[in-house]
């Protein structure tokens, strides 16, 4: 991991015309730029030039073995860079544009930058519908490897103002596009041998890949290298964390959910796309605020509840 890149000027502009044209010049030059995808904000660099993913990882702090998914504008692109089989195509049929991850075996040609595998054989791709980040792949051509626009391990960003706190004055640019619609990181999935891997619960459910597929759903993957961005901490805020709670202790500063009241609510109705699109920022509230711990009301588990509470178990890890 490098620690302390060079000390940048960050600009924060709306997105435009003139805040794509800046972008596509960093990317161009091999610089990474914050942009937002219709998940959370990403922090986006050229997939083929290693010297600029190198600067995604040190501008994070990322550990170099957790690879980096690669967003791309379409198949075309995809299979320049992977193989793709009837399922995995499938897949991409169904759920492309959007916010599904793809584990697929990555091609010998593919001139992708070997950091961007951190080492697999495999690489995952995302076609992302978000007008700014389709922009930026489709003004530079280029393949764009992009993690969550956040330092590593900490709460993921759901606005530019989210990312200004986390990366000031280690990116030269932020383009702000306003809150991100989904508000959790892609489902990442690994279809092989007829069957799909759950690597990470997302937006797209377990329940929804197998009725569009007809295909089982495995939980998990081999724990180890495959997917270390499933460390057991992750999306953590600075602050010690309670789940489940029924109501606030002293010194804790409440999230609620339906009818369990908070000084903020995930959603008030109980309503799970809700909780999902308002997760991230009501933790940096959370961690902001002047108490000096969290509790959280139990979400239930059911389709995105699952991805919900996959991120609030590693918030509290
Ligand atoms: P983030 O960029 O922070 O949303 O995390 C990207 C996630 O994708 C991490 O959890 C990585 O471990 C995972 N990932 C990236 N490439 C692969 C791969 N080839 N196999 C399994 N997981 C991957
Ligand atoms: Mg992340």
């Amino acid at each position: 991991m490098q620690e302390n890149p060079p000390i940048l000027r960050t600009s924060l502009c709306r997105y435009g015309m003139e805040a794509l044209a800046h972008a596509e010049k960093l990317v161009r030059e091999g610089q990474p730029v914050a942009i937002p995808t219709e998940t959370v904000y990403g922090l986006a660099a050229n997939a083929l030039d290693s010297d600029a993913v190198a600067r995604i990882y040190a501008a994070k702090g990322r550990p170099s073995f957790n690879p980096l998914i690669v967003h791309v504008s379409g198949m075309e692109m995809a299979e320049r860079l992977a193989h793709f089989d009837d399922l995995a195509t499938r897949l991409t049929e169904r759920f492309w544009p959007g916010p599904l991850t793809l584990i697929v075996p990555v091609r010998e040609d593919s001139g992708l930058s070997p950091l961007v595998m951190a080492g697999l054989s495999t690489v995952a791709l995302r076609m992302p519908a978000h007008r700014a980040m389709q922009a930026l792949i489709d003004r530079t051509g280029l393949p764009l490897a992009a993690p969550s626009a956040n330092r590593s391990g900490a709460i993921s960003p759901t606005t530019a103002e989210h990312v200004l706190r986390s990366l000031e004055g280690r990116i030269p640019l932020i383009i702000d596009d306003g809150a991100t619609e989904r508000g959790l990181e892609s489902t990442i999935a690994a279809p092989a041998g007829g069957q799909i891997r759950l690597l990470r619960p997302g937006p797209i459910t377990a329940d929804m890949l197998t009725e569009a597929t007809g295909v089982p759903v495995v939980m998990g993957g081999g724990e180890k290298i495959e997917a270390p961005g499933q460390m057991e901490s992750h999306y953590a805020p600075s602050k010690p964390v309670r789940l489940n709670a029924a109501q606030a202790q002293t010194g804790e500063y409440m999230i609620g959910f339906g009818d369990v009241a908070g000084d903020i609510s995930l959603s008030e109705t109980a309503d799970l796309e809700e909780a999902a699109t308002s997760l991230f920022a009501a933790l940096h509230i959370a961690d902001a605020s002047s108490a000096p711990r969290i509790a959280i009301a139990p979400v239930p588990a059911e389709g995105i509840g699952a991805a919900i509470n996959d991120r609030l178990r590693r918030a509290a890890a």
